[in-house]
């Protein structure tokens, strides 16, 4: 009989590629390892809902028994710590051996820490990290986030409303520079500085330290933020290091190919720690729910033999105060070069990143409805015709209608 597939870690990608196997008709065994103590859920209400109100239940990718009912065996608090590819083998922390015929790394990504050891620093990846952050904002009157990207703009928003005083140090010369166009992150700024958020950018933490009330910071232009506490939403660091000792190629992440598998076949690696082709041959990693799920399902059809799922245009979101942003395509600094149309969409508006007339990227703001029809453009490589851009107003309809068959 078949070893089966063994997926080591059970976050949004693994749990996803175990689901899809059985989805798919997958009849070996399959083996989910996850080192946290509790069975996959979803990050992304970690810094929303369950933030504003700690006493929101995890979402849970399937209700805990759907895991034995499908016949996946799901190993939690149980770490994997090592792979012999010669052998098929992945040895567990407490050395047992599994063996297997496939192996799918979803080991995710850890977030990037700052270098001072202080106690009242938070980051926030787990449920238990927010359970933790959510305690420590009970009775605090303020808090230094770090990090002015998803995360520390979404803890910001939350906390601000909680009523604290927030401050907010980005290392970058804007806010959300990774992968917002400006005139985005500008729109956010101007809405976080009208709720009384303090932000600091182009600033970076050069000291940080604890003190009998709080948290002390000094910045590199000298200015000291005192505070309650701080958080830290500065990036993550792919979770690369089993792979590396098992000898598999890692440039930023575990390079694979289209079908999301190494060099060795037997081996795949999906999620935040997957490095993939990008469009100009350079392997990338993207750190998305999104890419979560549609790399499991490539990775699963390619160990069942079955065609690759249809490719889909890059798509994220962030909540913020009752804004819901969404992007999609081209969108991080490459959008700052290419010409952006600002329009209205219903009661939000849209951010259109055109390369001539065709449409690569586009963010929305409360424009959810138009954001759909605007992936699904960016997908097809429509040329949008020129009225249509000249317009403050998006025309769905019109959208729409270029989309028809
Ligand atoms: P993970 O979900 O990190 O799962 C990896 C798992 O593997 C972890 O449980 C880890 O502990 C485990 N693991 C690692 N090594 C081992 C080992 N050796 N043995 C056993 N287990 C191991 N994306 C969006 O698109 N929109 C959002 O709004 C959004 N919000 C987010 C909010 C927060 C607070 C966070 C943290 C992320 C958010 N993301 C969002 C990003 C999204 O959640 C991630 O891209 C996604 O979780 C990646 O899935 P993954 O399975 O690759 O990694
Ligand atoms: P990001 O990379 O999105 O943002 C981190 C920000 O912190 C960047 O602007 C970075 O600047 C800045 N930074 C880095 N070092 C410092 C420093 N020492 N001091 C001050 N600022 C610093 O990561 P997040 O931590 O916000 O998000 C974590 C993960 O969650 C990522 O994988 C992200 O993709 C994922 N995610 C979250 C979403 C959400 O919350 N809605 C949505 C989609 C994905 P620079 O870029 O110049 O280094």
């Amino acid at each position: 009989m078949s070893a089966g597939v063994v997926i080591i870690g059970a976050g949004q990608a693994g749990g996803r590629a175990a689901l899809t196997l059985r989805e798919k008709g997958y009849a070996g065994p399959v083996t989910l390892i996850g080192d946290e103590p509790v069975p996959p859920y979803e990050r992304p209400p970690l810094s929303k809902d369950m933030l504003i109100d700690p006493e929101t239940r995890p979402t849970w990718l399937v209700p805990a028994e759907a895991w034995a009912a499908q016949d996946i065996r799901l190993m939690t608090g149980r770490a994997a710590m090592a792979v012999d590819r010669a052998a098929r083998q992945v040895r567990l922390d407490d050395g047992s051996l599994l063996d297997y015929d496939r192996l799918i790394f979803a080991t995710g990504s850890r977030p990037r820490r700052l270098p001072f050891r202080v106690s009242r620093l938070a980051d926030l990846r787990t449920l238990g990290d927010v359970e933790s952050l959510a305690a420590r904002a009970v009775g605090a009157r303020s808090v230094l986030v770090i990090g002015g990207g998803v995360i520390g703009l979404e803890v910001a928003a939350t906390l601000v409303q909680k009523g604290l005083e927030v401050t907010v140090v980005e290392i970058g010369s804007r806010l959300l520079g990774r992968n917002f166009p400006a005139p985005v992150a500008a729109a956010l700024a101007r809405r976080h500085a009208a709720e009384g958020v303090t932000l600091l950018t182009g600033r970076r933490i050069r000291d940080l330290a604890d003190t009998a009330a709080g948290i002390r910071a000094v910045l590199s232009d000298g200015q000291v933020i005192t505070a309650d506490f701080a958080v830290a939403g500065i990036g993550v660091v792919p979770e690369t290091g089993l792979a590396q000792a098992a000898g598999l190629v890692v440039d930023d992440g575990i390079v694979v190919d289209q079908d999301m598998r190494t060099a060795d076949p037997a081996v795949f690696a999906i999620g935040d720690v997957a490095a993939q082709p990008g469009p100009d041959g350079r392997s990338l990693r993207c750190e998305t729910w999104q890419n979560a799920n549609i790399t499991a399902e490539r990775a699963v059809a390619a160990i069942l033999g079955s065609p690759l799922p249809a490719p889909e245009t890059p798509w994220f979101w962030t909540d913020q105060y009752d804004l819901n942003v969404q992007l999609a395509g081209v969108t991080g600094p490459e959008a700052d070069t290419a010409r952006i149309v600002e329009q209205r969409a219903g009661a939000g508006r849209l951010f259109l990143v055109l390369d001539g007339d065709r449409l690569i990227g586009a963010a929305g703001i409360n424009a959810g409805r138009d954001m759909a029809a605007c992936r699904r453009l960016i997908t097809a490589g429509i040329h949008l015709p020129p009225g249509m851009t000249a317009s403050d107003s998006f025309d769905a309809k019109a959208a729409r209608g270029l989309l028809s068959p």
